[in-house]
């Protein structure tokens, strides 16, 4: 009865190959669409006539928080002239709300984190910063987990207990003349800084930390010549800052650091930057990579925008969430990549001899 009718309508006959073929085609598409998805988790999703809604690229173009960067503490035993973090307030989150926020990050892409202040290991002698570590490395499991210190409180003690979590230890340090450091503030009396510096190069090697030194380029050291004592410390990398100027934190009426005489130009950076030439470990970083490549998380966890060249808070990502906080944080994720954001930064892939 079927056919008979069909054959009686040369029409419906066309009409009928004309669906299966497109349901052939229909069927192939959605099998290749899902392997490819499949294939790919964690790359850019096809793109599709549903993908192409407004909300759907918006979504793709939010920012990752790969690496990022908490300032938990804004006290500081030091009093460096050039402080760009200064201690606006003393408030440190309760350990709990700290580690809620860090899982907040881990879950929003987070693959790097690292402590800074103030001077992280002052709060609670070190165990604070050292839970933290030790939460990020074995419980969030994150690739990359770093410190950014002056040395003066880090004991042995704290290698021993914490050492294994951590990737990297950053030092700063300025200048190899003990004058040089007390102009500066980079000292606490008359410790030396030096003498400290090299103690914990030594703590970093006996415990598998991967050692770093972060210098600050200014109007006092910008002549010296590091290239011996870095070459004696061999760290894996030498940040080497040119000094700038925050309103709000050390410039302007409500600051509490005046930094203007400390500040140099891009020449005298790049002077600094052509006597050091032969030192491979160096990675410079002008004002300009400077300003808006670093995801900055503050006492509060509030991203801070430093676009206007102060640092305006967004709200906090324990009351917003990480994707709204991050959209007032005023990243440049190019210049990120572009001033070398991402790097090796697991001491397990580093292949380090300790
Ligand atoms: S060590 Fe110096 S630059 Fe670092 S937080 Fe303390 S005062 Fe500021």
């Amino acid at each position: 009865m079927l056919l008979s009718s069909l054959f009686a309508s040369p029409r419906a006959v066309l009409e009928l190959c004309v669906h299966s073929v497109l349901c052939i085609f229909a069927s192939v598409f959605s099998k290749v669409r899902f392997l490819y998805r499949g294939a790919c988790r964690g790359a850019q999703p096809l793109v599709s006539a549903v993908d192409s809604r407004p909300e759907q690229r918006a979504e793709d173009n939010a920012t990752t928080p790969t690496s990022v960067n908490y300032h938990f503490t804004r006290k500081c035993n030091y009093k460096c002239g050039f402080c760009f973090h200064t201690a606006k307030t003393s408030f440190v989150l309760p350990l709990e709300e700290a580690k809620r926020g860090l899982k907040l990050l881990k879950e929003a892409g987070m693959e790097k984190i690292n402590f800074s202040g103030g001077e992280p290991f002052l709060h609670e002698r070190g165990d604070f910063l050292g839970k933290m570590v030790q939460y990020c490395k074995a419980d969030l499991q994150l690739p990359s987990v770093s410190i950014v210190s002056n040395g003066s409180m880090i004991k042995e003690k704290w290698f021993q207990k914490y050492g294994d979590f951590l990737d990297i230890l950053a030092i700063s340090c300025d200048s190899f003349d003990e004058e040089t450091n007390q102009t500066i503030g980079r000292t606490q009396g008359r410790k030396s800084h030096i003498e400290n510096l090299y103690k914990i190069r030594s703590w970093c090697q006996q415990y598998k930390v991967a050692f770093k030194i972060n210098s600050v380029i200014n109007s006092f050291n910008a002549l010296e010549d590091m290239t011996e004592q870095i070459n004696q410390l061999n760290p894996v990398r030498w940040k080497v800052f040119q000094c700038l100027l925050i309103d709000g934190e050390n410039a302007g009426e409500a600051a509490l650091r005046e930094a203007e005489r400390f500040v140099i130009s891009e020449q005298q950076f790049q002077e600094f930057l052509d006597r050091h030439s032969a030192v491979s470990c160096l990675v410079p970083e002008s004002n300009e990579k400077m300003r808006n490549s670093y995801l900055i998380l503050d006492e509060y966890m509030r991203f801070l925008d430093c676009r206007e060249g102060r640092k305006d808070p967004s709200r906090s990502i324990l009351d917003v969430g990480v994707k709204d906080a991050i959209s007032f944080s005023g990243f440049d994720e190019k210049m990120f990549l572009k001033r070398g954001g991402v790097y090796v930064w697991s001491k397990a892939d580093m292949k380090l001899e300790w």
